[in-house]
């Protein structure tokens, strides 16, 4: 018999966990894969990789438990190398097992969460604002966007965007890069959360996105001003991704 991973955890998905986490890490040769297995609404698969440890830890939907090789392989390459093909494998295989999903409404799209960046990690960014400016009460996945194929200057870049059906932010890749400072990163994810708590309001007919409350919300974000200021001196590196 399997011995507890810890008190909490019934012995019975402690094992699931372990089975899950041996046959992915068979297609994973220079990392330790730690899997949890949730029954999270909105996250299917989250990925956070602590890489000082070469480790990543991974939350995974229980539809994942009985996944075949494919499945399993599919997961492995996009752990590791944030893989398309394997996204799309898995797109699809979370599709097909919507309906375990509880609380979720059959035909709702599912998303692919990946909050490991190359530089940040959008999930501890959003746990550390969470408990900071909202006392935990934003309920939200976070991801970043898809990636693209080569840099090229672009006229506008969507840096953040809320969905508010999926709950779900997703922060461009262009922010994803060594030369964007964290504070920068912190105050567009800061940005998005507000979406949440404040209602798109209508106004002389006019969907009005930001209102004068929310502007004002937003300035409570600690390094505001510098981070205004670091955009408008950055903006074209910003749009060349
Ligand atoms: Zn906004």
């Amino acid at each position: 018999m399997a011995a507890k991973k810890s008190d909490d955890v019934p012995t019975e998905i402690a094992e699931a966990q372990d089975s899950l986490e041996r046959r992915i890490r068979a297609h994973i040769a220079k990392a330790r894969v730690q899997v949890t297995l949730t029954d999270n609404r909105y996250t299917m698969i989250s990925v956070r990789r602590v890489a000082k440890e070469r480790r990543y830890e991974v939350r995974l939907h229980c539809m994942f438990v009985d996944a075949d090789p494919v499945i399993t392989r599919a997961l492995a390459k996009y752990i590791a190398d944030n893989d398309a093909d394997a996204s799309r494998i898995l797109g699809d295989f979370i599709d097909e097992n919507s309906d375990h999903v509880k609380g979720r409404a059959r035909r709702a799209p599912q998303q692919l969460i990946f909050t490991a960046g190359e530089h940040y990690d959008l999930r501890q960014m959003f746990d550390e604002l969470n408990a900071r400016y909202f006392d935990n009460k934003i309920e939200a996945a976070i991801t970043w966007g898809q990636r693209t194929g080569r840099p090229k200057r672009r006229n506008s870049i969507k840096m953040g965007s809320y969905s508010v059906e999926d709950k779900l932010i997703r922060i461009h890749r262009s922010l994803d890069r060594s030369f964007v400072p964290k504070f920068f990163v912190e105050w567009i994810v800061f940005h998005e959360m507000l979406h949440q708590v404040h209602d798109i309001t209508v106004k002389n007919g006019r969907r009005e996105f930001h209102s004068k409350e929310f502007l004002a919300d937003e300035a409570r974000f600690e390094h505001y001003v510098v981070a205004r200021d670091w955009e408008r001196r950055h903006i074209d590196a910003l749009l060349t991704y």
